[in-house]
């Protein structure tokens, strides 16, 4: 029988070992038997799930690529669910998802019991899935809808992308191809599992390459730094405020502790950051520590990853780089004429392999957001010296003020050089004067202190009039997400509850 290509490829990966965790290794040959047995389970004597939407919550580790490939061999549509989601979140999801089964690992379970049965869904637990004895699985085309994933619910309610086999196939050999993914590669994965950056770039880019996943429950910043030492790993994937986290951390070591982390970083094959932008400083304090170049990329969930700096060639602090391998990129401006000029910005527009379905149960934004088969990121970028470079998202990081649309990416790396700053936050707040104006939320590095004028006159040698933030507001830490992400209207909120 025809085999899904990633369980083909990991029945040719054998013996290798696929996953270190907590509990052991497990050989890639042992995944694939206790999918089977997981594919049998879930069937329960029926033939095929035709569909049916299987969430989970799993942590990291063997368990959760069982499962997912389980659900996938019974002809399910896998649905991941976040480890740190709170009761609503999960009763959003399952709702929106219309999920008929949850699987959950037993120390989970008392999360979910009373919400499945006031929804009435099937409740498993992960544990008693390898008993069951393997069935006759059915054969499933890579056309079928595999995942819904939700977007990290950045600008508004997280919306459920639905993509295919052939789809998440196209995603990961892209990136296989471009980032030169080998058997001998290890990485450790620490990001969350109910999003692009974790499932596809990292877990899936191994597991279809042969390579070694070790998995941990959550980012610990002494953990991973210990194993880096260790030179336990080959590739090194996280979003910046990891990098921000791990550069602190460093510089307050003694170099006794510091140099073995540093060389663990230095040998690696290679660095990569996304998910959000890596402010230029970071990418170079990074290099000067380590000595290695952080190769950033651009992608979302409805597309995986896009546009990329080259693994050879010049990896630029501030930049994205240029499409990936099989994707197609167009900047557009706002007739819809496409951008060819360096300098001026435009909404990216993409097409390809990699592009999702749809949105589960959302024509209407499914429609929106094509236009002649182009997939609309609203997302603005500008190309120079043959590098694409984002300015943000059109609906809350371009600021229209006095005339000037402004990037508030452009701006925070700007603020992120300040001496006091650490981290950052730039939103536009209506203004009647402006239209918007630029408003500039700080983190302050220990012990610190800034007043607006004193920013004001910072801001005067280095950017534009027009760009120097009106309005500060210094805060103990940003509003995020479970990605890390600033959620740029929880940001604005906090300028209107001091007005
Ligand atoms: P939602 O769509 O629910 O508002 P979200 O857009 O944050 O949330 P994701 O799909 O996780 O959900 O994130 C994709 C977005 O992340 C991109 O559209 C882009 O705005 C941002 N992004 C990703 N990589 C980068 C990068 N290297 N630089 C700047 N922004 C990035
Ligand atoms: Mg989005």
């Amino acid at each position: 029988m025809k085999q899904l290509p990633i369980i083909e490829r990991a029945m040719a990966h054998g013996e290798r070992i696929a996953v270190c965790s907590a509990t052991g290794t497990t050989t890639y040959g042992d995944l694939v038997a206790a999918s089977e047995s997981a594919a049998a389970t879930l069937l329960a004597g029926a033939d095929d799930l035709n569909e049916a939407r299987i969430a989970y919550l799993v942590p990291a580790g063997e368990g959760y690529i069982q499962t997912q490939w389980g659900i996938w061999r019974a002809g399910g549509i896998a649905v991941p669910l976040s480890t740190s989601a709170t009761e609503k979140e999960l009763e959003y999801t399952l709702t929106d998802s219309q999920t008929s089964t949850v699987i959950a690992t037993s120390e989970l379970i008392p999360r979910l019991t009373s919400l499945c049965k006031q929804l009435d869904i099937r409740l498993l637990s992960v544990d008693d899935v390898p008993s069951t004895p393997t069935a006759r699985l059915p054969e499933i085309s890579t056309e079928r809808r595999a995942m819904i994933l939700y977007t990290s619910g950045t600008t508004s309610k997280p919306k459920g992308v639905v993509t295919t086999h052939a789809c998440i196939q196209a995603q990961i050999e892209s990136l296989v191809d471009a980032w030169r993914w080998q058997q001998d590669d290890r990485i450790p994965l620490f990001l969350p599992l109910h999003h692009i950056h974790g499932i596809i770039n990292i877990m899936s880019c191994a597991l279809w390459s042969g390579a070694q996943l070790e998995t941990f429950p959550r980012f610990d910043l002494d953990t991973v730094l210990g194993r880096v030492a260790d030179h336990a790993y080959t590739v090194f994937m996280a979003v910046p405020t990891i990098y921000v986290k791990v550069i602190e951390a460093l510089e307050a070591m003694p170099s006794s502790e510091c140099d073995p982390i540093v060389q663990g970083f230095a040998d690696m094959r290679l660095m990569i950051s996304g998910s959000a932008a890596l402010p230029a400083s970071v990418h170079e304090k990074w290099s000067e520590l380590t000595g290695q170049k952080l190769l950033e990329r651009y992608g979302m969930t409805e597309i995986g990853m896009a546009l990329s700096n080259p693994y050879d060639g010049e990896r630029r602090p501030g930049a994205v780089g240029q499409p990936l391998p099989g994707v197609e990129i167009r900047l557009q401006d706002e007739c819809g004429e496409s951008i060819t000029n360096e300098g001026v910005s435009g909404e990216i527009q993409v097409r390809g392999p990699n592009v999702f379905q749809q949105y589960w149960n959302r024509p209407d934004a499914t429609s929106e957001s094509f236009v002649d088969g182009w997939f609309r990121t609203g997302d603005m970028a500008v190309i120079e010296n043959d590098y694409f470079r984002i300015m943000g998202r059109s609906s809350v990081d371009i600021i229209k003020s006095g005339g000037y649309k402004l990037s508030a990416l452009e701006i925070e790396a700007s603020l992120l050089d300040h001496p006091a700053i650490t981290q950052c936050a730039i939103v536009g707040l209506p203004d009647d004067t402006w239209g918007e104006a630029v408003a500039a939320a700080v983190v302050l590095k220990h012990s610190q202190a800034l007043e607006l004028e004193s920013l004001r006159g910072w801001c005067k040698d280095r950017i534009s009039p027009y760009k120097i933030p009106r309005k500060l507001l210094v805060v103990e830490e940003l509003p995020r997400n479970a990605m890390g992400k600033v959620t740029k209207p929880a940001v604005s909120q906090l300028f209107n509850q001091i007005d």
